[in-house]
């Protein structure tokens, strides 16, 4: 049984049912950046009952403008860092490191385990990844990507999927980003999958959200499952290496 008094204040919103279907939860954080800083920080506070964490990168210098997990670890895997500080902030939850890259080898048997898939990728080959692989496992996959003042924010889980979106690489992205945007969207993932998890309120399904902070302008527009979507169409059979180089176009389908 889980802390009555440390979720009392979610208690209140979710009942005693809603914090079980919490502590019974699973979530699995690809990429302890800054998107998965604030995603870790908020799933294992709300008493996630197991989160387990992917990243192969250490913590550089740069990095804690915005990964506010990883201060004072300094040249450690952030996998191993985030897990660190979680058992500080909340020893009930059961976290497990994956201190690697998340590739089209491990992908299947990594997201199998979990119930919800939170990507915090900094690389458009890791986001598709997920997506096929969600797809294919019938698994939620919480997706958001900042630049600068900007960031975007949807909830996958069937059709339409990332794919239908954006079929394959379409621009570059910048490395430039204000640490505060990074920890906005990623409390917002946080946030969908608590709802996911206890079936509040209503997921970003169908949907992409956009907020450009510099004027604090939200943008909301329907995605609708293309036509075209090898994913949702049933045509990828699975997940192979070919995808996810250059631009990570549907290459190979069986
Ligand atoms: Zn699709």
């Amino acid at each position: 049984m889980f802390d009555l008094e440390k979720y009392s204040r979610q208690i209140e919103i979710f009942g005693v049912e809603g914090q079980e279907k919490i502590a019974r939860a699973s979530a699995l954080v690809v990429g302890a950046g800054g998107l998965g800083s604030a995603v870790i920080q908020y799933l294992a506070s709300a008493g996630i009952g197991r989160l387990g964490i992917v990243d192969g990168d250490i913590v550089e210098k740069s990095n804690l403008q915005r990964q506010t997990i990883h201060a004072g670890n300094l040249g450690m895997n952030k996998a191993e860092s985030a897990g660190l500080f979680v058992k500080k902030l909340n020893p009930e939850v059961e976290v497990e490191i994956y201190p690697f890259e998340i590739s089209p080898s491990n992908a299947k048997k990594l997201i199998e385990q979990f119930d919800v898939i939170i990507g915090c990728p900094d690389s458009f080959r890791v986001r598709y990844i997920l997506n096929d692989t969600c797809f294919l496992l019938k698994k939620p996959f919480v997706h958001s990507a900042v630049y600068a003042f900007e960031g975007e924010i949807s909830t996958f889980l069937g059709s339409p999927c990332y794919r239908c979106y954006l079929p394959k690489m379409s621009q570059i992205g910048g490395r430039a980003i204000i640490g505060a945007v990074a920890g906005l969207f990623g409390c917002l993932q946080a946030l969908e999958a608590i709802k996911l998890i206890t079936g509040y309120g209503e997921i970003l399904k169908g949907k992409i959200l956009r907020l450009d902070t510099s004027t604090m302008s939200f943008f909301e527009f329907e995605l609708k499952k293309s036509e075209k979507c090898l994913v949702c169409n049933g045509k990828l059979e699975d997940i192979f290496e070919e995808n996810y180089f250059g631009d990570c176009e549907i290459r190979r389908l069986k």
